[in-house]
């Protein structure tokens, strides 16, 4: 299940690129990404969603 984040509310806080690097990271444009990866580690992500402070990290349904 890959996240999906809504860019519009992300404050770029960059809690979740430190707790899932493997999944999250700041592009050049100065926005979060969602790296294109085979599986992702749904604990990281749920944990990632959990602190990050606008509510803004889902899962692709
Ligand atoms: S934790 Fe949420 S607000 Fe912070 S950078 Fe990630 S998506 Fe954006």
């Amino acid at each position: 299940m890959k996240p999906i984040i809504n860019l519009s509310d992300c404050v770029l806080c960059e809690i979740c690129v430190e707790l899932c690097p493997k999944i999250f990271k700041i592009n050049k444009a100065g926005f979060i990404e969602i790296l294109d990866i085979k599986e992702y580690d749904k604990d990281c992500i749920k944990e990632a969603a959990t602190n990050c402070p606008e509510d803004c990290i889902f899962f692709e349904v």
